[in-house]
């Protein structure tokens, strides 16, 4: 396949995981990062070892400037590009709204709801022959996340508005706009939460009664990406044991 998949944040977690995948399965792989080279490094030397094709490409999506950086580093190293999967994302310490100061709440939203607009809209620019965008949202979209990240959760909710919207918008043109919901998933972000052992407090809480893999999120992602996919658009699968 000589298509090209860019994903946010794939240095670590759920996105590192979803650019193993997509590699297996015949992308091309942009391995976008923000700080951690490292990461992204190793991801990149994975992928290439099995013989699959990716670059790291480090780029800020909390700024436009960084994001035309990114789409233009695509545009000059890869192939044409079939998909976007918006999955960089952040969190803050847990908090009520109550605590909450607007400098935190503008962070929170420009990440992860501004940043992957724009990303759809230099994505959908590039998809003249339709392509697929996931956009990775949270359970919390739908809990609101009371007592710890309500900012976290409203972020995610105009995502999910975004997914809809878009879907329509762009479905005569042969694109497909879908997203996950995961939740309790074993990655970094919890520690960014102030508590990196959430999953495992709140596992028996959850019917599976267990937290869940980022390659467990990764497999719904490439799913809804594929031709599998092919009448599904502008839908959600939650990946959240049950909860
Ligand atoms: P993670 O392990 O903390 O990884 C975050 C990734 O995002 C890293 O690759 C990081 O890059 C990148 N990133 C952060 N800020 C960025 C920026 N400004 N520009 C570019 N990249 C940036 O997170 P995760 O748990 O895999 O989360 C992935 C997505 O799943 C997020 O949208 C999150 O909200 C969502 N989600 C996760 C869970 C869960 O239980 N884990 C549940 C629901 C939703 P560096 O390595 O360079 O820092």
């Amino acid at each position: 396949m000589n298509q090209t998949l860019i994903i946010t944040g794939a240095s670590r977690g759920i996105g590192a995981a979803t650019a193993r995948l997509a590699a297996q399965q015949g992308y091309a792989v942009a391995v976008n990062y923000h700080r951690n080279l490292q990461a992204a490094a190793a991801v990149v030397a994975q992928i290439r070892h099995k013989g699959g094709r990716a670059e790291a490409i480090q780029a800020d999506i909390r700024s436009e400037a960084g994001i035309l950086h990114l789409f233009a580093e695509v545009d000059r190293l890869m192939p044409p590009l079939y998909g976007l999967v918006n999955n960089a994302g952040i969190l803050e310490t847990q908090t009520t709204v109550a605590n909450l100061t607007g400098e935190r709440l503008q962070r929170l939203l420009q990440a992860n709801t501004v940043a992957p607009f724009l990303c759809c809209r230099e994505a959908v620019k590039r998809m003249p022959q339709g392509g697929a965008i996931v956009n990775v949202s949270s359970l919390a979209a739908k809990t609101g996340a009371p007592h710890e990240y309500v900012d976290y959760a409203a972020s995610k909710a105009a995502l999910e508005a975004l997914t809809v919207g878009l879907s329509r918008e762009v479905a005569a043109q042969g694109i497909r706009v879908n997203g996950v919901r995961p939740a309790f998933i074993y990655t970094d972000i919890h520690a960014d939460g102030g508590e990196a052992g959430r999953v495992d407090r709140l596992q028996s809480s959850i019917p599976l009664q267990r937290g869940g893999r980022p390659e467990e999120v990764a497999e719904a992602i490439l799913w809804l990406l594929s031709d599998k996919a092919s009448y599904t658009t502008g839908t959600f699968i939650d990946l959240t044991g049950g909860k």
